[in-house]
Protein backbone atom coordinates (compact mmCIF):
# COMPACT_ATOMS: atom_id res chain seq x y z
CA UNK A 1 0.00 0.00 0.00
CA UNK A 2 1.37 3.19 -0.96
CA UNK A 3 -0.46 6.73 0.14
CA UNK A 4 0.16 9.71 -2.09
CA UNK A 5 0.24 13.01 -1.31
CA UNK A 6 -2.42 14.51 -3.56
CA UNK A 7 -0.55 18.56 -3.29
CA UNK A 8 2.65 16.59 -4.94
CA UNK A 9 0.70 14.92 -7.79
CA UNK A 10 -1.00 18.12 -8.41
CA UNK A 11 2.44 19.59 -9.12
CA UNK A 12 3.46 16.69 -10.63
CA UNK A 13 0.69 16.66 -13.25
CA UNK A 14 1.60 19.29 -15.97
CA UNK A 15 4.41 16.87 -16.13
CA UNK A 16 4.90 14.89 -19.75
CA UNK A 17 6.34 11.82 -21.38
CA UNK A 18 9.31 9.79 -18.93
CA UNK A 19 11.51 7.26 -20.05
CA UNK A 20 9.68 4.15 -18.76
CA UNK A 21 11.39 2.18 -16.00
CA UNK A 22 10.72 -1.54 -16.43
CA UNK A 23 12.06 -2.31 -12.65
CA UNK A 24 9.43 -2.03 -10.79
CA UNK A 25 11.27 -2.47 -7.60
CA UNK A 26 13.37 0.88 -8.13
CA UNK A 27 9.70 2.38 -7.39
CA UNK A 28 9.37 4.18 -4.22
CA UNK A 29 6.94 6.16 -2.56
CA UNK A 30 8.47 9.21 -3.97
CA UNK A 31 9.15 8.17 -7.36
CA UNK A 32 5.51 6.80 -7.79
CA UNK A 33 4.43 10.22 -7.07
CA UNK A 34 6.30 11.45 -9.77
CA UNK A 35 6.10 8.47 -12.57
CA UNK A 36 2.46 8.06 -12.17
CA UNK A 37 1.45 11.08 -12.69
CA UNK A 38 4.46 11.80 -15.78
CA UNK A 39 2.14 8.97 -17.37
CA UNK A 40 -0.83 10.43 -17.80
CA UNK A 41 -2.87 10.90 -20.35
CA UNK A 42 -6.60 10.35 -19.68
CA UNK A 43 -9.00 14.05 -20.75
CA UNK A 44 -11.96 12.27 -19.19
CA UNK A 45 -12.08 11.38 -16.02
CA UNK A 46 -14.61 12.47 -14.13
CA UNK A 47 -15.88 9.16 -13.51
CA UNK A 48 -13.48 7.45 -12.23
CA UNK A 49 -13.78 5.24 -8.94
CA UNK A 50 -13.33 6.54 -5.69
CA UNK A 51 -10.37 4.79 -4.25
CA UNK A 52 -7.31 2.60 -5.53
CA UNK A 53 -4.56 0.21 -3.34
CA UNK A 54 -1.19 0.25 -5.41
CA UNK A 55 -0.40 -2.65 -7.21
CA UNK A 56 2.74 -1.87 -9.03
CA UNK A 57 4.31 -4.87 -8.57
CA UNK A 58 1.79 -6.83 -10.03
CA UNK A 59 0.81 -4.28 -13.03
CA UNK A 60 4.57 -2.38 -13.97
CA UNK A 61 5.43 -5.00 -16.97
CA UNK A 62 6.25 -3.75 -19.93
CA UNK A 63 2.80 -4.22 -21.24
CA UNK A 64 0.16 -2.12 -21.77
CA UNK A 65 -1.33 -2.65 -18.18
CA UNK A 66 1.22 -0.18 -17.12
CA UNK A 67 0.15 2.74 -18.99
CA UNK A 68 -3.98 2.03 -17.73
CA UNK A 69 -2.69 2.30 -14.19
CA UNK A 70 -0.94 5.25 -14.65
CA UNK A 71 -4.69 6.70 -16.27
CA UNK A 72 -6.52 5.29 -13.32
CA UNK A 73 -4.11 7.09 -10.61
CA UNK A 74 -4.78 10.26 -12.59
CA UNK A 75 -7.91 9.83 -12.90
CA UNK A 76 -8.57 8.98 -9.56
CA UNK A 77 -6.80 12.31 -8.58
CA UNK A 78 -8.66 14.61 -10.65
CA UNK A 79 -11.66 12.85 -8.99
CA UNK A 80 -11.16 14.14 -5.75
CA UNK A 81 -10.93 17.60 -4.09
CA UNK A 82 -7.00 18.72 -3.23
CA UNK A 83 -5.21 18.30 -0.29
CA UNK A 84 -7.03 15.02 0.21
CA UNK A 85 -4.17 11.67 -0.18
CA UNK A 86 -5.67 8.40 -1.53
CA UNK A 87 -4.54 4.55 -2.71
CA UNK A 88 -4.57 2.73 -5.26
CA UNK A 89 -7.16 -0.12 -5.86
CA UNK A 90 -5.61 -3.26 -7.95
CA UNK A 91 -9.19 -4.32 -9.03
CA UNK A 92 -9.40 -0.93 -10.88
CA UNK A 93 -5.94 -1.65 -13.23
CA UNK A 94 -7.08 -3.18 -16.25
CA UNK A 95 -5.53 -4.04 -19.77
CA UNK A 96 -5.53 -1.04 -22.27
CA UNK A 97 -9.11 -2.11 -24.32
CA UNK A 98 -10.44 -3.67 -21.12
CA UNK A 99 -12.45 -0.96 -19.50
CA UNK A 100 -15.65 -0.55 -21.26
CA UNK A 101 -17.20 3.03 -20.48
CA UNK A 102 -13.82 3.90 -20.05
CA UNK A 103 -13.11 5.50 -22.58
CA UNK A 104 -10.25 7.64 -21.92
CA UNK A 105 -8.56 4.31 -22.03
CA UNK A 106 -8.69 3.91 -26.25
CA UNK A 107 -6.64 7.60 -26.41
CA UNK A 108 -3.56 5.83 -24.56
CA UNK A 109 -0.53 5.33 -26.97
CA UNK A 110 2.16 3.15 -26.45
CA UNK A 111 5.16 3.96 -28.26
CA UNK A 112 8.62 1.92 -29.00
CA UNK A 113 11.19 1.76 -26.62
CA UNK A 114 8.85 1.86 -23.16
CA UNK A 115 8.06 5.47 -24.16
CA UNK A 116 4.70 6.52 -23.65
CA UNK A 117 2.92 9.37 -25.66
CA UNK A 118 0.92 11.83 -23.66
CA UNK A 119 -2.12 12.24 -25.03
CA UNK A 120 -3.95 14.68 -22.76
CA UNK A 121 -4.53 17.95 -24.69
CA UNK A 122 -2.40 20.36 -21.81
CA UNK A 123 -4.05 23.87 -22.33
CA UNK A 124 -3.20 27.29 -21.10
CA UNK A 125 -6.79 29.16 -20.95
CA UNK A 126 -7.57 32.73 -20.43
CA UNK A 127 -10.58 32.85 -18.68
CA UNK A 128 -11.12 36.57 -17.80
CA UNK A 129 -10.04 40.08 -18.00
CA UNK A 130 -6.56 40.78 -15.92
CA UNK A 131 -6.74 36.96 -14.79
CA UNK A 132 -3.60 34.65 -15.25
CA UNK A 133 -4.03 31.78 -17.35
CA UNK A 134 -5.65 28.08 -16.26
CA UNK A 135 -3.84 25.44 -16.62
CA UNK A 136 -6.00 22.72 -17.64
CA UNK A 137 -6.78 19.47 -19.56
CA UNK A 138 -8.99 18.93 -22.48
CA UNK A 139 -10.16 15.84 -24.97
CA UNK A 140 -8.30 16.31 -27.80
CA UNK A 141 -11.10 17.92 -30.08
CA UNK A 142 -12.09 16.27 -33.27
CA UNK A 143 -11.73 18.60 -36.87
CA UNK A 144 -14.97 19.95 -38.53
CA UNK A 145 -15.44 20.26 -42.00
CA UNK A 146 -12.76 22.42 -43.93
CA UNK A 147 -10.84 22.23 -40.49
CA UNK A 148 -7.47 20.67 -39.87
CA UNK A 149 -6.17 19.43 -36.36
CA UNK A 150 -2.83 20.48 -35.47
CA UNK A 151 -0.29 18.66 -32.99
CA UNK A 152 1.46 22.00 -31.88
CA UNK A 153 4.96 22.09 -32.12
CA UNK A 154 5.59 25.69 -30.67
CA UNK A 155 4.05 29.17 -30.11
CA UNK A 156 5.57 32.16 -29.62
CA UNK A 157 4.50 34.92 -26.90
CA UNK A 158 3.26 37.88 -28.65
CA UNK A 159 2.11 41.20 -26.93
CA UNK A 160 -1.11 40.92 -28.71
CA UNK A 161 -1.75 38.28 -26.51
CA UNK A 162 -1.39 40.22 -23.44
CA UNK A 163 -3.18 42.60 -25.21
CA UNK A 164 -6.19 40.12 -25.10
CA UNK A 165 -5.90 39.53 -21.28
CA UNK A 166 -5.57 43.21 -20.26
CA UNK A 167 -9.02 43.69 -21.72
CA UNK A 168 -7.80 45.91 -24.80
CA UNK A 169 -9.31 43.62 -27.40
CA UNK A 170 -12.88 44.37 -26.87
CA UNK A 171 -13.98 41.28 -29.26
CA UNK A 172 -12.10 38.63 -27.43
CA UNK A 173 -14.37 35.93 -26.23
CA UNK A 174 -13.30 34.53 -22.79
CA UNK A 175 -12.89 31.74 -22.40
CA UNK A 176 -10.23 31.32 -25.07
CA UNK A 177 -7.12 29.57 -25.43
CA UNK A 178 -4.66 32.39 -26.65
CA UNK A 179 -1.64 32.22 -29.03
CA UNK A 180 -1.47 32.96 -32.97
CA UNK A 181 2.04 32.65 -34.04
CA UNK A 182 1.73 28.77 -34.45
CA UNK A 183 3.58 25.66 -35.64
CA UNK A 184 2.46 22.26 -35.59
CA UNK A 185 2.05 19.11 -37.67
CA UNK A 186 -1.35 18.55 -39.23
CA UNK A 187 -2.48 15.52 -36.85
CA UNK A 188 -6.17 15.03 -38.73
CA UNK A 189 -8.31 16.37 -41.50
CA UNK A 190 -11.87 17.13 -41.27
CA UNK A 191 -14.38 15.90 -43.85
CA UNK A 192 -14.13 17.65 -46.86
CA UNK A 193 -10.29 18.99 -46.24
CA UNK A 194 -8.17 17.41 -49.29
CA UNK A 195 -5.33 19.46 -48.42
CA UNK A 196 -3.05 19.93 -46.06
CA UNK A 197 -2.92 16.37 -45.35
CA UNK A 198 -2.10 14.18 -42.61
CA UNK A 199 1.68 14.92 -41.93
CA UNK A 200 2.29 18.33 -43.23
CA UNK A 201 3.73 20.71 -41.22
CA UNK A 202 2.10 23.79 -41.48
CA UNK A 203 1.83 27.24 -39.39
CA UNK A 204 -0.82 29.92 -39.03
CA UNK A 205 -1.18 33.39 -38.44
CA UNK A 206 -3.26 35.55 -36.61
CA UNK A 207 -6.14 35.92 -39.27
CA UNK A 208 -8.37 32.73 -38.36
CA UNK A 209 -11.33 32.35 -40.54
CA UNK A 210 -12.77 35.12 -42.81
CA UNK A 211 -16.17 35.00 -44.68
CA UNK A 212 -14.37 33.55 -47.95
CA UNK A 213 -16.88 35.48 -50.63
CA UNK A 214 -16.58 39.53 -50.07
CA UNK A 215 -14.64 41.49 -52.38
CA UNK A 216 -11.54 41.33 -49.99
CA UNK A 217 -11.39 37.67 -49.41
CA UNK A 218 -11.95 36.87 -53.01
CA UNK A 219 -8.96 38.76 -54.01
CA UNK A 220 -7.14 36.84 -51.20
CA UNK A 221 -7.01 39.73 -48.72
CA UNK A 222 -8.66 37.88 -46.26
CA UNK A 223 -7.42 40.27 -43.28
CA UNK A 224 -9.65 43.09 -44.69
CA UNK A 225 -12.13 41.04 -44.21
CA UNK A 226 -14.96 42.28 -42.43
CA UNK A 227 -15.87 39.33 -40.88
CA UNK A 228 -12.03 37.98 -40.01
CA UNK A 229 -12.22 36.09 -36.73
CA UNK A 230 -8.87 35.81 -35.30
CA UNK A 231 -6.87 32.78 -33.78
CA UNK A 232 -6.53 32.97 -29.59
CA UNK A 233 -8.75 36.13 -29.43
CA UNK A 234 -11.88 34.53 -30.50
CA UNK A 235 -10.71 31.55 -31.64
CA UNK A 236 -8.95 28.53 -29.46
CA UNK A 237 -5.08 29.17 -30.10
CA UNK A 238 -1.84 28.01 -29.71
CA UNK A 239 -1.41 27.96 -25.90
CA UNK A 240 -2.45 24.09 -25.85
CA UNK A 241 -1.02 21.06 -27.41
CA UNK A 242 -3.67 20.54 -30.20
CA UNK A 243 -5.64 23.35 -32.20
CA UNK A 244 -8.16 22.79 -34.47
CA UNK A 245 -7.95 25.81 -37.40
CA UNK A 246 -9.24 26.19 -40.86
CA UNK A 247 -7.56 24.16 -43.82
CA UNK A 248 -7.47 27.68 -45.62
CA UNK A 249 -5.78 29.32 -43.13
CA UNK A 250 -2.88 27.30 -42.60
CA UNK A 251 0.61 27.53 -44.27
CA UNK A 252 3.23 25.01 -45.29
CA UNK A 253 6.49 25.02 -43.82
CA UNK A 254 8.90 25.90 -46.56
CA UNK A 255 11.72 23.16 -45.75
CA UNK A 256 14.24 23.17 -43.67
CA UNK A 257 12.85 26.18 -41.94
CA UNK A 258 12.94 24.82 -38.26
CA UNK A 259 9.52 25.03 -36.96
CA UNK A 260 10.25 26.37 -33.62
CA UNK A 261 12.15 29.60 -34.47
CA UNK A 262 9.60 29.96 -37.62
CA UNK A 263 6.74 30.47 -34.89
CA UNK A 264 7.51 34.33 -34.39
CA UNK A 265 7.31 34.65 -38.13
CA UNK A 266 3.41 33.79 -37.81
CA UNK A 267 3.00 37.50 -36.54
CA UNK A 268 6.36 39.66 -35.60
CA UNK A 269 7.69 38.41 -38.97
CA UNK A 270 4.59 38.34 -40.83
CA UNK A 271 3.54 42.00 -39.46
CA UNK A 272 7.20 43.67 -40.02
CA UNK A 273 7.26 42.13 -43.77
CA UNK A 274 3.96 43.17 -44.88
CA UNK A 275 4.24 46.95 -43.50
CA UNK A 276 7.23 46.94 -45.36
CA UNK A 277 5.94 45.20 -48.52
CA UNK A 278 2.10 47.36 -47.84
CA UNK A 279 4.28 50.40 -47.73
CA UNK A 280 5.62 50.09 -50.64
CA UNK A 281 9.48 49.71 -49.88
CA UNK A 282 11.75 49.54 -52.82
CA UNK A 283 15.80 48.59 -53.42
CA UNK A 284 16.59 52.58 -53.43
CA UNK A 285 14.68 53.10 -50.01
CA UNK A 286 15.93 54.75 -47.06
CA UNK A 287 13.92 52.92 -44.44
CA UNK A 288 13.55 54.11 -40.25
CA UNK A 289 12.55 51.47 -38.15
CA UNK A 290 11.45 52.85 -34.65
CA UNK A 291 11.87 50.35 -31.84
CA UNK A 292 14.31 47.73 -31.83
CA UNK A 293 12.82 44.58 -30.01
CA UNK A 294 11.55 41.51 -31.70
CA UNK A 295 9.80 42.72 -34.57
CA UNK A 296 12.15 46.06 -34.97
CA UNK A 297 15.05 43.65 -35.57
CA UNK A 298 12.92 41.78 -38.17
CA UNK A 299 12.37 44.31 -39.95
CA UNK A 300 15.30 45.80 -40.43
CA UNK A 301 17.15 42.39 -41.51
CA UNK A 302 13.64 42.39 -43.99
CA UNK A 303 14.61 45.82 -45.17
CA UNK A 304 17.93 45.48 -45.42
CA UNK A 305 17.64 41.72 -47.41
CA UNK A 306 15.36 43.82 -49.63
CA UNK A 307 18.42 46.21 -50.59
CA UNK A 308 17.16 49.19 -48.64
CA UNK A 309 19.39 51.57 -46.73
CA UNK A 310 18.41 50.94 -42.99
CA UNK A 311 18.19 53.49 -39.82
CA UNK A 312 17.31 52.07 -36.42
CA UNK A 313 15.58 54.72 -34.14
CA UNK A 314 15.57 53.69 -30.43
CA UNK A 315 15.23 55.20 -26.99
CA UNK A 316 18.92 54.49 -26.03
CA UNK A 317 22.11 53.06 -27.54
CA UNK A 318 21.82 49.64 -26.02
CA UNK A 319 20.63 47.91 -29.11
CA UNK A 320 22.72 50.29 -31.29
CA UNK A 321 25.83 47.26 -31.83
CA UNK A 322 23.08 44.63 -32.49
CA UNK A 323 21.43 46.77 -35.13
CA UNK A 324 24.51 47.62 -36.38
CA UNK A 325 25.50 44.14 -36.81
CA UNK A 326 22.08 43.12 -38.36
CA UNK A 327 23.41 45.74 -41.21
CA UNK A 328 21.56 49.24 -40.12
CA UNK A 329 23.88 52.07 -41.41
CA UNK A 330 22.83 54.52 -38.33
CA UNK A 331 21.34 53.97 -34.99
CA UNK A 332 19.59 57.61 -33.35
CA UNK A 333 18.73 57.49 -29.70
CA UNK A 334 16.01 59.44 -29.23
CA UNK A 335 17.57 60.21 -25.65
CA UNK A 336 20.45 62.13 -27.03
CA UNK A 337 18.50 63.80 -30.34
CA UNK A 338 15.40 64.59 -32.31
CA UNK A 339 14.50 61.46 -34.32
CA UNK A 340 13.08 63.54 -36.97
CA UNK A 341 16.20 66.15 -37.57
CA UNK A 342 18.49 63.13 -36.97
CA UNK A 343 16.43 61.89 -40.24
CA UNK A 344 16.42 64.63 -42.16
CA UNK A 345 20.94 64.77 -41.62
CA UNK A 346 20.21 61.27 -43.44
CA UNK A 347 20.73 62.53 -47.30
CA UNK A 348 17.12 64.47 -46.67
CA UNK A 349 15.20 62.20 -44.55
CA UNK A 350 13.33 58.49 -44.67
CA UNK A 351 11.45 57.46 -47.27
CA UNK A 352 9.67 55.37 -45.13
CA UNK A 353 9.49 55.10 -41.25
CA UNK A 354 8.33 51.88 -39.95
CA UNK A 355 7.01 52.31 -36.05
CA UNK A 356 7.21 48.72 -33.90
CA UNK A 357 7.23 50.35 -31.23
CA UNK A 358 4.19 50.06 -28.65
CA UNK A 359 3.82 53.71 -28.86
CA UNK A 360 2.29 55.92 -30.86
CA UNK A 361 3.90 58.94 -30.14
CA UNK A 362 7.42 57.68 -30.36
CA UNK A 363 5.93 57.28 -34.04
CA UNK A 364 5.02 60.50 -34.56
CA UNK A 365 8.01 62.37 -33.14
CA UNK A 366 9.39 60.64 -36.17
CA UNK A 367 7.04 62.00 -38.88
CA UNK A 368 8.70 65.35 -40.05
CA UNK A 369 12.01 62.75 -40.31
CA UNK A 370 10.36 61.90 -44.14
CA UNK A 371 11.22 62.98 -47.40
CA UNK A 372 8.43 64.04 -49.57
CA UNK A 373 5.68 61.54 -50.81
CA UNK A 374 7.10 59.78 -47.68
CA UNK A 375 5.05 57.19 -45.76
CA UNK A 376 5.14 56.68 -41.98
CA UNK A 377 3.63 53.18 -41.42
CA UNK A 378 2.21 51.83 -37.73
CA UNK A 379 3.02 48.16 -37.82
CA UNK A 380 3.07 48.76 -33.53
CA UNK A 381 0.94 51.33 -31.96
CA UNK A 382 -0.51 52.50 -28.48
CA UNK A 383 -3.59 53.35 -27.38
CA UNK A 384 -2.42 57.24 -27.26
CA UNK A 385 -4.27 58.56 -30.73
CA UNK A 386 -1.84 59.68 -33.94
CA UNK A 387 -1.25 63.31 -33.31
CA UNK A 388 0.48 65.05 -36.43
CA UNK A 389 1.52 68.10 -37.89
CA UNK A 390 -1.17 68.41 -40.84
CA UNK A 391 0.97 71.54 -42.47
CA UNK A 392 4.00 69.53 -43.38
CA UNK A 393 1.90 66.22 -44.28
CA UNK A 394 0.08 68.52 -46.91
CA UNK A 395 2.65 70.33 -48.17
CA UNK A 396 5.15 67.26 -48.79
CA UNK A 397 1.65 64.66 -49.41
CA UNK A 398 3.34 62.54 -46.47
CA UNK A 399 1.55 59.50 -46.09
CA UNK A 400 0.32 57.61 -42.66
CA UNK A 401 -0.49 54.04 -42.70
CA UNK A 402 -1.14 51.22 -40.64
CA UNK A 403 -1.02 46.87 -41.13
CA UNK A 404 -2.84 44.51 -39.22
CA UNK A 405 -0.90 41.33 -40.31
CA UNK A 406 -1.60 39.50 -43.19
CA UNK A 407 -3.56 37.42 -45.42
CA UNK A 408 -2.62 33.44 -46.23
CA UNK A 409 -0.49 34.86 -49.13
CA UNK A 410 1.61 37.31 -46.94
CA UNK A 411 2.23 34.85 -44.72
CA UNK A 412 3.39 32.26 -47.53
CA UNK A 413 5.52 35.20 -48.66
CA UNK A 414 6.93 35.72 -45.45
CA UNK A 415 8.27 32.39 -44.62
CA UNK A 416 9.89 31.97 -47.99
CA UNK A 417 11.57 35.12 -47.62
CA UNK A 418 12.70 34.32 -44.53
CA UNK A 419 13.79 31.13 -45.32
CA UNK A 420 15.83 32.21 -48.58
CA UNK A 421 17.95 34.89 -46.53
CA UNK A 422 17.93 32.91 -43.39
CA UNK A 423 16.22 35.35 -41.46
CA UNK A 424 14.78 33.60 -37.94
CA UNK A 425 13.84 35.29 -34.58
CA UNK A 426 15.89 35.06 -31.33
CA UNK A 427 13.64 33.78 -29.09
CA UNK A 428 13.60 31.90 -26.09
CA UNK A 429 12.30 28.33 -25.50
CA UNK A 430 9.78 28.47 -22.77
CA UNK A 431 7.59 25.46 -21.38
CA UNK A 432 3.45 26.00 -21.28
CA UNK A 433 3.29 26.48 -17.35
CA UNK A 434 5.61 29.64 -17.62
CA UNK A 435 3.58 31.12 -19.65
CA UNK A 436 1.97 33.35 -16.92
CA UNK A 437 5.57 34.90 -15.64
CA UNK A 438 6.41 35.41 -19.41
CA UNK A 439 3.31 37.73 -19.43
CA UNK A 440 3.61 39.57 -16.22
CA UNK A 441 7.70 40.06 -17.28
CA UNK A 442 6.25 41.91 -20.56
CA UNK A 443 3.26 43.24 -18.99
CA UNK A 444 6.10 44.84 -16.71
CA UNK A 445 8.18 46.41 -19.70
CA UNK A 446 10.73 43.35 -19.81
CA UNK A 447 11.16 43.54 -23.97
CA UNK A 448 13.77 40.92 -23.82
CA UNK A 449 13.97 37.70 -26.55
CA UNK A 450 10.56 36.70 -27.90
CA UNK A 451 8.93 33.48 -25.70
CA UNK A 452 8.23 30.80 -27.59
CA UNK A 453 6.36 27.42 -25.71
CA UNK A 454 7.56 24.59 -27.00
CA UNK A 455 5.81 20.91 -26.81
CA UNK A 456 8.07 18.16 -27.72
ZN1 LIG B 1 -14.66 38.33 -46.45
ZN1 LIG C 1 0.99 38.69 -32.64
Amino acid sequence: MVNLPTAELLDELVHTSIEYASDVDEFDAATLTATACERIAAPRIGEAPASFECVLHSTMDLGSSTWVMGTVVYAHFRARPAGDDFTMDPARLCPLGRMPGHTFCTKMNVVPRNRIEVQALRTAVATAIDEPLTFTEREVPEPGPGEVLVKITACGVCYTDLDVLQGHWPIARFPVVPGHEITGVVAATGPGVSWPEAGTSVGTQILGDSCRHCDYCVRGEQILCRQKRFTGIVMDGGYAEYAVLKADFVIPLPDGLDPVAAAPLMCAGLTAFNSLRQAGITPTSRVAIVGAGGVGALAVRYAVAMGARVAVISRSNRREAAAREMGAERFIATEDSDPAEALRAWDGGADLILNSSPSTSAAAATFTGLVPDGTLVLCGYGPEPLSLPAEPMALNRLHVMANPSGSPHDTRDTLAFSAAHGILPEFTPIDLRDANTVLDAMAKGDSGKRSVITFN
